[in-house]
């Protein structure tokens, strides 16, 4: 037997592709996990709340953060810092757990380049660029600007799709959360490479 550690699942998107409502739909069927909280200098929106949906901070804070290497990432979306604090994901990891990440495709590149042997990448998006634009204007959470901007990011993120390992297409809900339950069950499986070469010394087990 190899013992399974902790893996990693990136998932992004562009906001309203419905990462919230796809990971809180699949919660209870795939064990026991941990949703990095990320920490964010954007405003926060109406019906967010601090230490829920991110960590709210100042821009001094932020900074401070990064100078004191507390990021396992970060990156600026949107005219805003988004970052990934180093710790909790350890932590995680250490107990086995599936950690799961909600960041962006700079982020997907970094995890990819410090974790990349026990990640698993999603990137989900809505059927089309025209079902995104009426999701976001459904929302209404956000400004006509804010929602133009979000639809020029989803434009150049689209474009690198092919830098995750899945793609899924958040037409039908329920389709979707099945898809991403079983994308989220095989990212266990995962094994990093320390792990594989242990188990291939101890396989050899026959002295020539
Ligand atoms: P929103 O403002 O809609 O919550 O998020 C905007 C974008 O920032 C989304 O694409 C989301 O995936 C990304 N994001 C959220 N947290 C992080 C993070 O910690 N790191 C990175 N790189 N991107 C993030």
């Amino acid at each position: 037997m190899i013992e399974h550690n902790g893996v990693v699942l990136v998932l992004s998107g562009p906001s309203g592709a419905g990462k919230s409502s796809l990971i809180n739909k699949i919660s209870d069927e795939i064990g026991d996990y941990y949703f990095s909280l990320s920490t964010t200098t954007r405003p926060m929106r109406k019906g967010e709340a601090e230490g829920v949906d991110y960590h709210f901070v100042s821009k001094e804070e932020f900074v401070k953060d990064i100078e004191a290497d507390n990021f396992l990432e970060y990156a600026t979306v949107h005219g805003n810092y988004y970052g990934t604090s180093l710790h909790p994901v350890r932590q995680a990891l250490s107990e086995g757990k599936l950690v799961i990440f909600d960041i962006d495709v700079q982020g997907n590149m970094a995890v990819k380049n410090r974790l990349g042997d026990i990640t698993t990448s999603i990137f989900i998006t809505p059927p089309t660029l025209s079902e995104l634009k009426r999701r976001l204007e459904k929302r209404s959470t956000d400004s006509k600007e804010i929602i133009e901007g979000r639809i020029q990011v989803a434009r150049r993120e689209i474009q690198r799709t092919s830098e995750y390992d899945f793609i899924v297409i958040n037409d039908d809900l329920d389709v979707a959360a099945k898809v991403l339950k079983q994308i989220a069950l095989t990212a266990r499986l995962k094994i990093p490479h320390i792990k594989i070469n242990e188990f291939v010394q101890r396989w050899e087990d026959i002295e020539e």
